[in-house]
């Protein structure tokens, strides 16, 4: 739109409101109110102009832009009136705040019009206890756009306003301290603080950014894009990219805090090997003469099928698929996985089964599109904050919600219809209300008879599946699975989102199956707000399998009998022996049949089920290589050889989220000491074993040139094109697509139609037991990630030390334990000792721990049993007996 500012002619984007609209285009007018990312408030008066018309000047925050209005934002009474209002601000205000942080936008303010700062510092209004934000009330100028944050973006109220007029100010909400209230740490109110009031701890002992450089969070599948601010080669802070399409200048705790691990003190920075009962540094030569040296023998005794490697959803695409190419072109095997195996395997099975791509259906920017939301088997807002939180807003705003989980998670709170499944019962549930569905006639007949196959027979099993059969078995009530089912089949477009809740069971390709059958059946696929979409653990974790750490498939899912283009991009026949997964080379190692094994950032020993088997595996390997930041627990019990890689913040590369989007990860430091970048170790082992032509790459650039070369969805999205903010979605076939933020729109993978698929429930293997009469459930908290390599390093770790059992309040008092008190977990495989906590979450029967502290071991007490299809562990359901006490030291 055209308007007139300052006597010249500006076009401005439509739909802002005026300030917004003059900072677009690069019109400077202060403001210490505003924010993007909020509603505009209009408090701070520092954005007055005047507009043709007007006889007063107006709030240009708060001033809709109308076609031809003429604008000026410097006159003389606008001078005035601003230097006025920033007196007013400066009479209370410690002058020590400004030179301690210039670069906030009061304090440049101030300066600009020689403002002096005229009040005392009161010691009363400081909180240090929070270990990552450090709380000065000296400097609120009342603006509460940390408040309005907090509600409008986290969607927490952990701040609040008391008092009234003038003598209102902002308080943590129902507690003294900020760590006590509702505070999930996210860091919003600290980024959109405009006077450090709010302010990163690690920004004031580190001293402030220097630099900053634009990369993608190391944590979760949500895959934020972030700014990291360094000085010195040292990580200071991160902060949240405005423009960012998947976190819009949000972020959550552990991408927001959780960098302190990169310059921890037991960072690993040289190769070691083992000798006897010690590591002793050697060269990068010699560490890699000796991986070499010691997988040739192994080859040479037992052949392709004695070795494997695992790659990391940790690393980037480019580091796995290098590693994959390694396993295959140098060691000749297809023995080559990662930790999707552990995770979300079934959802790639179950999604490939369905609709033909084993991948998420849409997009995040979809939840804003949706009516109605299903999380199953997702606590989204400890474990993919920032989508959690966009779920929240929009239940807020209106979306109906439905969430499947047997905890009460903090979703639940804001749902329509919350169903709580006994664990193992999904598939029961999910054709309970498939057959609702059907017995109201809530079936989208035109889709079904647009675009789907086989009704008739899935119409008949899923009879036998109707609520008031099965509702005793999953223990939930069948009214309220008809309520969700109406909702689901009638408020439409309807999303689902799911997570380890579904996938982690001896059922989890079967229920992710049973998602995609109720997609079909009501239509609830292919367009936008539908579809079904797991949320991804690990950053890259959708990435690693992708590039071709999977023993069936090669980059780009494609399998290894039908993909005869590898073999001429790499110069070379792909092995065509069977390989094996994880599990399998654990199973094979524990009975001999496995001799080397090469494991990159992935703690095997403490993140496996049942670790005493695990123990027995990795235990049996003449060689075993991790390679990782740090001694891991798999490196320092077990292995032979350690390599030192770098952090993600130390070198380039791609990670791709959960919703199929791919963006750069940028070096923000150098690498730390010896460390070295995952693809640069593979490829100096490849070049020892004689294989150097094939892993020539000068930089990660040229690795990801071949992998568009080998993965046709992906041909399209150049390093160029990457770079952009929020890089790009596959498909991407071609240098002028724009990628695909909806899958099946017109068709799906394999044809026009899709089958409905009849599935039948069966039993988890892993029953009950008078001894064990406790189901116990594993999973992730907010404030460490998995096994705690990383956060355990960072200052998050003080908002959530170790493990917790969390209970009902009615099973503590039949055991007769107090909130904190520690207690042994036994199962029919182990034993761990950790604290309990009384928790309203859980129901009787049932209890929920985190296995991220290695001295809890908390896998000591999961059990063998996997998904049939994929082997995916089932973690989600291991019959357990609680007693008080502690085990001796
Ligand atoms: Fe990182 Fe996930 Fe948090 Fe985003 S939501 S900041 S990707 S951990």
């Amino acid at each position: 739109m055209r308007i007139t500012v300052d006597d010249r002619a500006v076009d401005v984007p439509d739909g802002l409101p005026l300030l917004r609209a003059l900072h677009a285009v690069g019109i400077d007018v202060p403001s210490l109110c505003d924010d993007p990312r909020l509603a505009p408030y209009g408090e701070c008066r520092m954005c007055l102009v005047h507009v043709e018309g007007h006889t007063q000047p107006v709030a240009s925050c708060l001033t809709e832009v109308t076609p031809d209005m003429t604008v000026t934002t410097a006159s003389a009474d606008l001078e005035s009136a601003r230097h006025g209002m920033l007196e007013m601000l400066a009479q209370h205000y410690p002058p020590l705040a400004i030179t301690t942080s210039a670069d906030k936008p009061l304090h440049e303010l101030f300066a600009l019009n020689d403002v002096p700062a005229l009040g005392r510092d009161r010691a009363d209004l400081h909180d240090d206890t929070h270990p990552c934000i450090a709380i000065d009330m000296n400097r609120c100028i009342d603006c509460f756009r940390c408040v309005r944050i907090c509600d409008e973006v986290q969607g927490q109220f952990a701040w609040q306003l008391v008092g009234r007029g003038a003598d209102t100010h902002v308080v943590p909400s129902g507690a003294d301290t900020l760590v006590a209230s509702p505070c999930v740490s996210c860091g919003a109110c600290v980024d959109t603080c405009p006077t450090g009031a709010l302010e990163d701890r690690s920004v004031i002992e580190l001293g402030r950014p220097t630099r900053w450089t634009r990369t993608t969070c190391p944590y979760c599948g949500v895959g934020c894009e972030l700014l990291v601010g360094t000085r010195e080669e040292h990580v200071v802070t991160a902060v949240p990219a405005l423009d960012a399409p998947v976190n819009h200048g949000h972020a959550c705790v552990k991408g927001r805090y959780g960098h302190g691990f990169v310059h921890a003190g037991d960072r690993a920075l040289e190769p070691m090997l083992r000798d006897g009962d010690g590591w002793h540094s050697v060269s990068w030569e010699a560490a890699i003469a000796r991986v070499a040296e010691d997988f040739r023998r192994a080859l040479e005794r037992t052949g392709p099928k004695s070795v494997g490697v695992l790659g990391s959803a940790r690393a980037t695409n480019e580091d796995n698929y290098v590693l994959q190419k390694f396993a295959r072109l140098v060691l000749g095997t297809n023995n080559v996985d990662c930790c999707a195996r552990v995770c979300h395997a079934p959802s790639a099975a179950g999604l490939r089964h369905a609709f033909g791509t084993g991948a998420a259906t849409n997009s995040f920017a979809d939840i804003e599109h949706a009516r109605t939301i299903v999380v199953c088997g997702a606590n989204a807002t400890e474990n993919h904050p920032v989508v959690g939180a966009r779920i929240k807003q929009a239940a807020r705003h209106g979306a109906t919600l439905i969430v499947i989980d047997p905890r009460r998670i903090e979703l639940a709170e804001h749902a329509d219809v919350h169903l709580r499944p006994v664990p193992g019962t999904n598939v029961l549930l999910l054709n309970a209300i498939a057959a609702a569905i059907i017995d109201e006639r809530l079936v989208d007949e035109g889709f079904m008879h647009e675009r789907v196959d086989g009704f008739d027979e899935y119409a008949v099993t899923t009879a036998q599946y109707l609520p008031e059969r099965v509702a005793g078995r999953c223990g939930v009530d069948a009214d309220a699975i008809r309520a969700a089912a109406r909702l689901y089949a009638t408020n439409r477009p309807a999303m689902i989102f799911h997570g380890l809740g579904v996938t982690e069971h001896a059922q989890g390709t079967a229920a992710v199956v049973c998602l995609a059958n109720l997609a079909l059946l009501t239509g609830n696929v292919g367009r936008a707000g539908s579809g079904v979409n797991p949320l991804r653990g690990q950053n890259n974790v959708q990435g690693a399998a992708h590039m071709g750490c999977e023993p069936d498939f090669l980059t780009g899912f494609a399998p290894i009998a039908a993909a005869p283009w590898f073999a001429d991009v790499w110069g070379a026949a792909i092995p065509e022996a069977d390989g094996l997964d994880a599990m399998e080379m654990l199973d094979a190692a524990a009975v001999g049949a496995l001799h080397a094994l090469w494991v990159v950032g992935w703690d095997i020993r403490q993140t496996q089920p049942n670790a005493t088997m695990t123990e027995r595996a990795l235990a049996s390997l003449d060689t075993l290589v991790v390679q990782d930041l740090f001694l891991n627990e798999t490196a320092r019990q077990h292995a032979t050889i350690f390599l030192p890689a770098c952090s993600t913040f130390e070198k380039n590369g791609t990670f791709m989220n959960g919703e199929r989007r791919v963006q750069r990860v940028r070096k923000v430091i150098e690498p730390l000491g010896n460390s070295r970048a995952d693809w640069e170790i593979v490829c100096a082992v490849a070049d020892a074993m004689g294989q150097a032509e094939q892993f020539a790459f000068a930089d990660p650039a040229a690795i990801w040139d071949e992998i568009r070369a080998v993965w046709p969805a992906g041909a399209g999205m150049s390093y160029a094109r990457l770079d952009a903010p929020g890089g790009l979605q596959w498909p991407c076939p071609t240098d002028d697509h724009p990628g695909t933020t909806l899958l099946h729109a017109n068709g799906f993978t394999a044809g026009p139609r899709a089958p409905l698929h009849p599935i039948d429930h069966t039993p988890s293997p892993e029953d009950e037991h008078p001894d064990f009469p406790l189901l116990l459930i594993t999973g992730r908290a907010l404030d460490q990630f998995n096994s705690g390599t990383m956060t355990r390093r960072s200052l998050t770790n003080a908002l959530r030390t170790t493990d917790t059992l969390d209970l009902s309040a009615a099973d503590a008092a039949a055991i007769g334990i107090t909130d904190g008190e520690r207690v042994e977990l036994t199962s029919r495989y182990g034993t761990a000792v950790l604290p309990a906590r009384v928790s309203h979450a859980m129901q009787a029967g049932q209890c929920f721990a985190t296995f991220s502290d290695p001295d809890t071991d908390l896998n000591r007490v999961t059990g063998p049993h996997r998904d049939p299809v994929t082997n995916t562990p089932e973690y989600k359901r291991t019959m357990v007996n609680v007693r008080r006490g502690k085990r001796e030291p």
